[in-house]
């Protein structure tokens, strides 16, 4: 047994996790009662949904002139005994397809007659970008920066309050499932805040996967579901626009060894090895205009000094090398394409561990601030609310 395994049974202090979960054990990722869904039915967006029952509920935003409201699909998976209450949303940008089906296979594969706890999976949260195949609102807000919301200000910060109070706040905890923004790709990741513990132990049941540190943007539904005391995660997968096989097996197989580790069902998923593995990242952007060609692919280390890609000038031929300024691995980078001076081109990862980044202190810059690819312009026509 691992031994932060042993570290968590140690702390355990709810007899009803134990009592959830036969064989495997049920590590308590997730403390305290507040994390717990008691046996028996639970009520969610106006419905009472009885244990061992799935249901698909709506939720509509309020934010759309009557008459043309669109319903988001909401299910909830009602275990019949206790545990947590995992949400699981996708397509908060509504470009980004690979969590919709990561989400449907998972919701999908669970057997709400065998589950422990709940589950409330949310698979297209924007569905009017979904339906207009863009990341933004109707009114070009991107959805992800106005959590928690106001249910006084702009569009865009209403819908994100109707869901924050209607749909988020009954979670124990959180995952929100992305893809990279606007021709850029990511391998699969999970990015978390690692100087949360609660976070921070949530981000070793994911099985093999890599886990960036990052504390998220402002207005993200992570952060503040985060701040709210949900210890919520974001996965990352590939591209927007697509739905790529390899992504969504791997972010699909993620998400179920959580749900194992929690104790929430009983499906282990098979990783030959175990170990997530941590990184802080930087940006490495292109001093020059032009095409962007790359050498390196996803994934991919690096050493310090390496050729990176190569920025082409369509009309001079004059070309710029790009090198990794430090060793790492290639965690995001953008398509072949072509980019402006400024333009973030490759995310490289360096070796990091849970215990080095809550040592250091929150002011400390320890990363490009900005989650879903701080590059991705936002349309907003005018700025977040404080
Ligand atoms: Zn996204």
């Amino acid at each position: 047994m691992k031994h932060w395994v042993t570290a968590l049974l140690a702390s355990l202090t709810l007899a009803a996790v134990v009592q959830a979960a036969e064989p495997p054990p049920a590590a308590p990722i997730l403390e305290g009662s507040e994390a717990l869904k008691p046996k028996g039915r639970m009520r969610l967006l106006g419905t009472e949904v009885p244990a061992g029952t799935k249901k698909k509920l709506t939720w509509t935003s309020g934010a759309a002139m009557e008459g043309f409201v669109s319903p988001v699909p909401v299910f909830v998976l009602n275990g019949k005994g206790p545990g947590p209450v995992l949400c699981l949303t996708a397509a908060v940008h509504g470009d980004e397809l690979n969590g919709i089906e990561v989400a449907r296979r998972v919701l999908d594969d669970i057997d709400v007659e065998e589950l422990n706890g709940a589950v409330i999976g949310v698979p297209i949260v924007n569905i009017q970008g979904f339906y207009r195949g863009t990341r933004y609102l109707p009114d070009r807000r991107d959805l992800n920066r106005y959590f928690p919301g106001n249910p006084k200000g702009s569009a865009a910060t209403r819908m994100a309050h109707s869901f924050f109070t209607e749909v988020v706040k009954h979670c124990s905890a959180l995952i929100d499932l992305h893809t990279g923004s606007l021709n850029r790709t990511n391998l699969p990741q999970v990015r978390a805040n690692l100087r949360l513990p609660q976070v921070s132990r949530m981000t070793k049941a994911f099985g093999a996967t890599v886990v960036l540190h990052s504390v998220g943007d402002r207005g993200s539904l992570r952060r503040a579901a985060t701040e709210a005391g949900i210890p919520s995660v974001t996965f990352e997968m590939g591209e927007p626009m697509r739905v790529q096989s390899e992504q969504v097996e791997h972010g699909a197989k993620a998400v179920e060894t959580l749900l194992y580790s929690l104790g929430m069902t009983k499906q282990r998923r098979y990783w030959g090895d175990p170990e997530p593995v941590y990184y802080a990242s930087k940006w490495v952007r292109v001093d020059h205009g032009g095409i962007l060609f790359s050498d390196v692919a996803l994934g991919e280390r690096v050493s310090e000094g390496e050729l990176l890609g190569v920025v082409t000038d369509p009309i001079s031929s004059q070309q710029h090398r790009i090198y990794a300024p430090t060793s790492g691995r290639v965690l995001g980078m953008a398509l072949n394409q072509v980019v402006l001076p400024g333009f973030a081109a490759y995310r490289i990862g360096t070796s990091t561990s849970p215990s080095k980044m809550s040592k250091q202190s929150a002011e400390e810059p320890t990363e490009d601030s900005r989650e879903d690819d701080e590059a991705a312009p936002t349309e907003e026509a005018d700025p977040p609310p404080g």
